[in-house]
């Protein structure tokens, strides 16, 4: 059997600009949907929000009616993973959310999750979120050109390894290229080993999501079609950037400030297009 390469999307500066500014039109839905987080509030009450933050740019939400897909972002709560659908039930003090949010502009995607406490949440779910949130910025920060795509996936399980608890680690779902389509090549899974796959070439872009459990990470798509939740039912949480590699480093397209301060803690320059 012949097995062409995949042809992944090489985007030129400009293009990377452009994604830039699809960038931060996500990072403005979730800011606004973040800081309506509260208990009491519903899944579908910050949708709303999420749609017309992402409209009022011009923008398109990339979710809505996506292989038929209800809304605007994602609402995955306690053990759910990912691809919970936002509804009318009250979000609940201590709860667990994951929030994951797209929109295109001008024809460019820009994709990205944050997981949030609802009001004060315990211990555990909270060091959930701060790992997988490290484990993301770890594997962005190997975002950058000498490198190969399975570099991101060994720094994310090295991280999430690296803690004090047994965290899972979710495999069947894993990060992706993005650009003119919200999810094309490559696969960018969230385990090593490193050194593998694509080389990491600028004006590559991929979206890079850890997905990690408190407990095991087996999982189950519920009747809906679209929610997946663990099947032990213990917590879960994901985070989320679209990260662009450019010939002076990463560039996170869907960070405020391009990445800067997160990648300069793990010693990391900030792409020279990000300003
Ligand atoms: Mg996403
Ligand atoms: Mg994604």
């Amino acid at each position: 059997m012949f097995r062409r390469p995949t042809r992944l999307q090489v985007k030129t500066d400009d293009q990377i600009g452009l994604m830039r500014q699809a960038g931060l039109v996500v990072a403005d839905a979730l800011d606004a949907v973040v800081a309506a987080v509260r208990p009491g509030v519903t899944g579908k009450q910050l949708d709303a929000i999420a749609e017309e933050v992402i409209r009022s740019a011009g923008a398109t939400p990339s979710f809505l009616g996506y292989h038929g897909f209800p809304a605007s972002i994602c609402v995955s709560i306690d053990n759910a993973i990912v691809h919970g659908i936002p509804n009318d039930q009250p979000l609940h003090e201590g709860i667990l959310v994951s929030i994951d949010c797209g929109a295109i502009l001008h024809g460019w995607h820009g994709d990205a999750a944050v997981t949030v406490g609802v009001g004060q949440v315990g211990r555990g779910a909270q060091d959930l979120s701060d790992v997988t949130r490290s484990a993301l910025w770890h594997g962005l920060a190997h975002a950058r050109p000498g490198g190969r795509l399975t570099d991101i996936g060994a720094a994310v399980e090295r991280t999430v390894r690296g803690a004090v608890h047994d965290y899972g680690i979710v495999r069947e779902y894993v990060g992706h290229g993005i650009g003119t389509q919200m999810h094309m090549p490559p696969d960018v899974p969230n385990v090593g080993p490193a050194g593998k796959g694509p080389r990491l070439v600028p004006g590559l872009v991929v979206a890079v999501e850890p997905m990690v459990t408190l407990g095991a990470p087996d999982n189950v798509t519920l009747p809906d079609g679209w929610t997946v939740v663990t099947m032990d039912g213990g917590l879960a949480a994901h985070w989320e950037h679209t990260v662009a590699v450019t010939s002076t480093g990463p560039w996170v397209l869907t960070a405020r400030d391009g990445g800067r301060a997160e990648l300069a803690a793990l010693g990391v320059e900030v792409s020279a297009l990000a300003g």
